[in-house]
């Protein structure tokens, strides 16, 4: 498996997410691992499962996909987000629920990458924006290579392989811009985070994703334009809050 796509975070954005497939066919790659966040916010959640299923050959759970499954793990979403989940719950077929309840929570890829939605340390260690947490993420990692989505950053932490458990201080990050490649040397180890395809809060509002060729052993980001104002459109026309299609927009 010489190149791996990666997506996260694609919050019921199929204009977003058709983008992305688009790219990635073009691109002529095959592989596509999914970190999870397919639901929530966005408007068209169930034809944004069915693309993913049919097109992921890995996809995880993520935080959305457990409060679709369980209520009681949206207890910690903000009153927009809580709104959003629970029209989703009503908006998926049966079986599209049974789906995401079928998600693991974990999987492993050539046995050298392991894939999570948040971070590889379980608890909650939440959101991995800055060194500080990446430490603490890096002690539950026993791969080179770590993939998590999550934050909906695009972004690699980076530590010593000798470390099993690194000083924040040991733990270099970077932000990735489109077409910028993060080499993944040996004798290191990474978390490597691709941003969102459908809620990007970098402020760059194009539809986020990235390669993973262990081959070249390099992470690369990509950005991809798509039909922002129809997807606001849509959210708007869904009867979901103002705010969510607004952000689209900003990125944000
Ligand atoms: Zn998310």
């Amino acid at each position: 498996m010489p190149r791996v796509a990666v997506i996260s975070d694609i919050h019921g954005n199929l204009h977003a997410l058709r983008a992305v497939l688009e790219a990635i066919h073009h691109a002529r790659i095959r592989d596509i691992v999914c970190l999870g966040d397919i639901v929530g916010y966005g408007p068209h959640p169930g034809l944004c499962i069915d693309l993913v299923m049919e097109h992921c050959h890995i996809v995880i759970r993520g935080n959305h996909e457990d409060a679709v499954v369980d209520p009681a793990c949206a207890a910690g979403f903000n009153a927009t987000a809580r709104h959003a989940i629970d029209w989703t719950r009503n908006t998926l077929s049966p079986e599209q629920r049974e789906t995401l309840r079928m998600l693991p929570a974990v999987a492993t890829l050539h046995r050298r990458v392991l894939c999570v939605h948040d971070s590889p340390t379980p608890g909650p260690t939440g959101y991995l924006h800055n060194s500080q947490l990446a430490a603490l993420a890096f002690r539950g990692l026993h791969t080179p290579i770590c993939l998590v989505g999550h934050t909906h950053v695009p972004m690699v932490f980076e530590a010593p392989s000798r470390l099993s458990y690194p000083e924040w201080e040991e733990i270099a990050s970077y932000g990735l811009r489109d077409g910028s490649g993060h080499p993944l040397n040996s004798g290191r180890r990474y978390i490597c985070n691709p941003g969102s395809v459908g809620q990007p809060r970098d402020s760059d509002p194009r539809a986020s994703w990235a390669v993973l060729d262990l081959d070249r052993a390099e992470f690369i980001l990509h950005r991809v334009e798509y039909d922002i104002e129809a997807a606001k459109m849509a959210s708007r026309r869904a009867g979901l809050p103002a705010r969510l299609g607004e952000r689209l927009a900003i990125g944000a």
